[in-house]
C-alpha cells in the first residue's frame, strides 16, 4: 500500500498526523504529505483509518 496526499484538498487540519506520524508529516507549504514508499504493514490499519478521516478526502492509495 502506498498513498498520496492531494494538495489542493489537503486543508492542513493535521488529522492523518495524529493518527499515524511515522507516515504522514508537514511539507514545506504546511500541507500534510505521505512517505514516497511503502507503507510498512503493521501501520496500514492506521492509514487506513487516516484516509477515511480526512475531512476532505485528500488522502489517495495509489
Ligand atoms: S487529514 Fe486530510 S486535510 Fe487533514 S492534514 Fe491530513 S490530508 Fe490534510
Amino acid at each position: 500500500m502506498r498513498v498520496e496526499v492531494d494538495q489542493d484538498l489537503c486543508i492542513s487540519c493535521g488529522l492523518c498526523i495524529s493518527i499515524c506520524e511515522e507516515v504522514f508529516s508537514w511539507n514545506d507549504d504546511e500541507k500534510a504529505q505521505a512517505i514516497p514508499d511503502d507503507v510498512p504493514e503493521e501501520l496500514e490499519d492506521q492509514v487506513a483509518e487516516a484516509i477515511e478521516s480526512c475531512p476532505t478526502e485528500a488522502i489517495k492509495e495509489v
